[in-house]
């Protein structure tokens, strides 16, 4: 890696590599930027192919000079071939990526580790968030192994398996009286007054980069080329942008050829401004309150959301939200059809991709590849009052017989 500094997506002023996050001239959000020039394809190419199996392969592209030494080493996580969702749905080349397999079960895993290598490098004791749980969980496991302080801020109501994995580790765990909205808020405050880290807020420009991922390793792992389409769950939109830039990057470097990869982002409805400014062809997305199962997706005002809405539009992609009813559903569907438990923000994701498909949105044979960003295990309470009871017998062959053969269709 080589960072040259940081640059406004805005007006492209540049600063130097601080733990600042808005330009000072226009209040547009800081990016990285790196100093490719020279960098070889073939070189880069190699130098993955040899690099550990985690987000640190893809380490001349992220802002972190060495693979750090409290890694929990994230990413790497398996592309699978969705034979039977894609039949259930009408599309022939489908494509999961589980996330769920990272080491806090979420994509949040790949932000964080390179949010851990900016609080080593400008050297901050104390590393917190915003979050709506899973962001809370990794950063109280990085933290740990990295040997840092932790506080995480939560909204009063997420899942309790997320209050749980992320106490577990042993941060301070401030649960806050409002929104997510509200605990991002009082996060900018406190960033303002006192030298913490905070990952989703001065450590933005780092910590979102570990996103591009996403894009790097579906690449990779689609033999270096890019997909037809790509879907997203999206709260604050980080991760959609980032997947974005992720393949431009491999295609400017010439990593993999030059394909237009069609973005596609998920909502939900009881939180969807992103998906209802799409609709309305607007240009702002004007804020909400959320109301949702998808707890994960419940940011009401998307710090990324106007990026999304432009590179769903320039992309030829959509913005399609669901209702909660739908994601339960989806949720089964993915777990019947591909074995594979996500928590609501995958319901999300695959009942936008029934939808998109049903509607013929999405063509029957695009390489399309679905985001699966979080892990079941966490979100109970989504499914538990819907799936089948469980079949109670004596422990007799008659019990058995007039209890379970007829259901097991045998
Ligand atoms: C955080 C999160 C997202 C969305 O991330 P953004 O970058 O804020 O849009 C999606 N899925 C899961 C499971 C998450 O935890
Ligand atoms: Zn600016």
């Amino acid at each position: 890696m080589a960072v040259r500094g940081l640059v406004c997506r805005e007006c492209g002023r540049r600063f130097a590599a601080e733990p600042i996050f808005v330009c000072e001239q226009c209040f547009g959000p800081l990016e990285v930027e790196y100093d490719l020039d020279g960098l070889d394809a073939q070189a880069l190419l190699e130098r993955i192919a040899a690099g550990p199996p985690s987000i640190w392969r893809y380490q001349d592209l992220l802002p972190a000079s060495r693979v750090p030494e409290w890694d929990l080493a994230p990413g790497c996580t398996p592309l699978v071939r969705a034979h039977r969702l894609g039949e259930a749905l009408g599309l022939r080349n489908l494509y999961l990526k589980n996330d769920t397999r990272n080491p806090t079960w979420s994509f949040k895993d790949r932000v964080v580790a390179v949010a851990v290598a900016a609080v080593k490098q400008f050297g901050f004791s104390v590393l917190s968030c915003a979050s709506t749980g899973n962001l809370a969980n990794a950063v109280a496991a990085h933290a740990a192994k990295a040997g840092l302080r932790a506080v995480v801020f939560i909204p009063k109501g997420i899942e309790r398996a997320k209050v749980v994995t992320t106490s577990v580790y042993r941060p301070t765990v401030v649960e806050v009286e409002g929104t997510y909205d509200d605990v991002n808020r009082l996060c900018l405050e406190i960033g303002d007054e006192h030298r913490w880290a905070i990952a989703n807020v001065n450590l933005r420009p780092y910590y979102s980069e570990g996103a591009k991922t996403l894009a790097f390793e579906v690449a990779e792992q689609l033999g270096w080329r890019a997909p037809d389409r790509v879907i997203v769950p999206v709260a604050s939109g980080n991760m959609f942008v980032k997947i974005h830039r992720g393949f431009e990057e491999f295609q400017r470097l010439g990593v993999i050829p030059r394909h237009q990869v069609r973005m596609t982002a998920a909502q939900a409805e009881g939180c969807a401004p992103v998906a209802t400014a799409y609709k309305d062809n607007a240009d702002k997305v004007v804020p909400v309150r959320p109301r949702t199962i998808a707890k994960s997706l419940a940011i009401g005002a998307p710090a990324d959301g106007r990026y999304v809405l432009d590179l769903a539009r320039r992309t030829g992609g959509a913005v399609e939200s669901v209702s909660d009813d739908e994601t339960v559903e989806a949720i089964r569907l993915l777990a019947e059809t591909e074995g594979l438990f996500t928590e609501p923000a995958g319901g999300v994701t695959v009942g936008a991709l029934r939808k998109l498909a049903g509607a013929g949105v999405i063509g029957p044979d695009e390489v399309t590849v679905a985001y699966i960003t979080g892990i079941g295990l966490k979100a109970l309470e989504a499914v538990e009052q819907v799936v089948e009871r469980v079949v109670t017998i004596k422990p007799t062959l008659a019990s058995f017989e007039e209890r379970v053969l007829a259901l097991a269709g045998d």
